[in-house]
């Protein structure tokens, strides 16, 4: 089954404390069906020194479930469902079932990633 949201995708939150959120989706967790989403859902966390790292507070991005986001679409400004269809060249493509737009795949940042052995 292919991932209807992926890394570099606009969505939007539509469920829990952070409903209306929206911004991009920084790391998909898709073993565990969550995202991070920039600038969406932080949290405080009190850290250990580390090898790398100093001792105390910092704000981080935790993950929000799949099922609480849906991908943004930008022809009709609004959440969208996703389909998968067949488009020119019988290439799969990702499409919004509100209004038909087609919806490519990100062109990935530099820190977007799928995490498969997460
Ligand atoms: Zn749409």
């Amino acid at each position: 089954m292919a991932e209807k949201v992926v890394s570099g995708d606009e969505v939007v939150v539509v469920s829990g404390k952070n409903k209306g959120q929206r911004g991009r989706v920084r790391t998909n967790l898709i073993k565990r069906d969550r995202v991070v989403i920039e600038g969406v859902n932080i949290v405080r966390r009190h850290m250990k020194q580390g090898r790398a790292r100093q001792a105390g507070i910092v704000e981080m991005e935790a993950p929000l479930h799949v099922s609480n986001v849906m991908l943004w679409c930008a022809n009709h400004n609004g959440p969208a469902r996703v389909g998968f269809r067949e488009g020119p060249g019988g290439i799969k493509e990702r499409y919004c079932k509100q209004c038909d737009a087609t919806i490519p795949a990100p062109r990935r940042g530099r820190d977007a990633r799928n995490e498969r052995d997460a």
